[in-house]
């Protein structure tokens, strides 16, 4: 017998000056492989088209559909509603700008944020068109793919304490992202243009290490390893340049 579901879902809308944070119920019969992403639709399309979500490419590829389920961050599209008990509260991911009820403007935090992170291959060679490619070891390429898989979909951001408590910390996102392009050769950044970066409490020494990251992460990037290995490197840069003989002065 399928189980009658029983939804709790935020409502706001910031824009309404007449609107209250308040949490509206919604039943819904549950059908096999039912996802979060085809129930909402289903009570938007059935039970109040008023409901607001974001969403676009229903698997896992375009971060869009992030939000709290059940106290924790995760993608609608990829959570089954058999792996949830009949009751689901679902809340908007924290951190990111309401949009009302369960959508975020998490573009505009991901755009500020790769600014200040400046995230891009830095070079000075010169564009050609026309160029053979250039070929890169096979591990290598892969090392920067495994990296490279993030969809910005926010869920490792919402689920941070520190990211929840200070607007300026940038994020396991961030710090995984210039993991991917200290590994990348064509990136003529130095080692301190990096620990400009990110060698701040505003980056890695900012990071409390409880890992709430890695663990809702849905493309299941090794954010642990990477929030390690970036602690360390910028550490021992760090002692570097404490360290480093002094230029005699001239004259
Ligand atoms: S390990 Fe660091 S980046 Fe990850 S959730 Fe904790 S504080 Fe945030
Ligand atoms: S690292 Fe994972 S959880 Fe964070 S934004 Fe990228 S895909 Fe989402």
């Amino acid at each position: 017998m399928s189980r009658q579901l029983k939804f709790n879902i935020f409502r706001y809308n910031p824009q309404d000056p007449d609107s209250v944070p308040h949490t509206d119920t919604f039943l819904l019969e549950e059908t096999p492989s039912l996802t979060l992403f085809i129930a909402l639709n289903k009570i938007r399309e059935e039970q109040d088209p008023s409901l607001q979500f974001d969403f676009a490419c229903r698997m896992a590829i375009c971060g869009s559909c992030g939000m709290v389920i059940n106290g924790r961050p995760g993608l609608a599209c990829k959570t089954l509603t058999e792996e949830l008990p009949e009751e689901i509260t679902l809340m908007p991911l924290p951190v990111f700008e309401l949009v009302g009820d369960l959508s975020v403007d998490t573009g505009s935090w991901f755009r500020t944020t790769n600014t200040k992170i400046e995230s891009w291959i830095h070079t000075d060679k010169e564009f050609d068109p026309n160029a053979i490619e250039e070929r890169m070891e096979n591990d290598l390429a892969n090392a920067i793919f495994e990296l490279e898989r993030c969809i910005e979909c926010g869920c490792c951001v919402a689920a941070c304490g520190t990211a929840n408590m200070r607007d300026d910390f940038i994020g396991a996102f961030a710090l995984n992202r210039i993991a991917r392009f200290m590994l990348d050769p064509r990136d003529e950044r130095s080692e301190n243009d990096y620990f400009d970066v990110v060698g701040t409490d505003q980056g890695v020494f900012g990071c409390m290490g409880l890992l709430a990251c890695e663990d809702v992460c849905p493309r299941e990037i090794p954010l642990q390893d990477q929030l390690g290995i970036l602690r360390r490197k910028m550490g021992f840069i760090g002692l570097k340049n404490i360290f480093k003989p002094k230029a005699k002065a001239v004259g």
